[in-house]
């Protein structure tokens, strides 16, 4: 996903990010998890903007997300076939 509104909203949280761990001193845990915090979701707001990995069987391309609705797992309609054919043969084979 690469919106001029993402771009701001990843410089809002690498901003705070900073600021977070300006004012770790010492061992102050609230601050401390207040880093952690602030560093997870500008984490989780990076790698959607380089796209999730496909969650197709042995696809190694990542899906980028459009920034419109629920995130597609997978990068293809190929890879979204092959995975339910995957999981129809899993349940065959646990049947038997
Ligand atoms: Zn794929």
């Amino acid at each position: 996903m690469d919106t001029p509104r993402f771009a701001a909203l990843l410089d809002m949280l690498r901003e705070a990010e900073a600021v977070a761990w300006e004012s770790v001193h010492g061992s102050d845990e609230r601050t401390l998890r207040l880093h952690k915090l602030t560093a997870d979701a500008l984490r989780a707001a990076e790698r959607l903007r380089a796209g999730e990995p496909c969650a197709g069987p042995e696809c190694g391309r990542t899906v980028a997300y459009s920034g419109v609705g629920r995130p597609a797992r997978y990068c293809s309609k190929r890879c979204r076939d092959r995975a339910a054919y995957r999981a129809a043969r899993q349940r065959e084979s646990e049947r038997s």
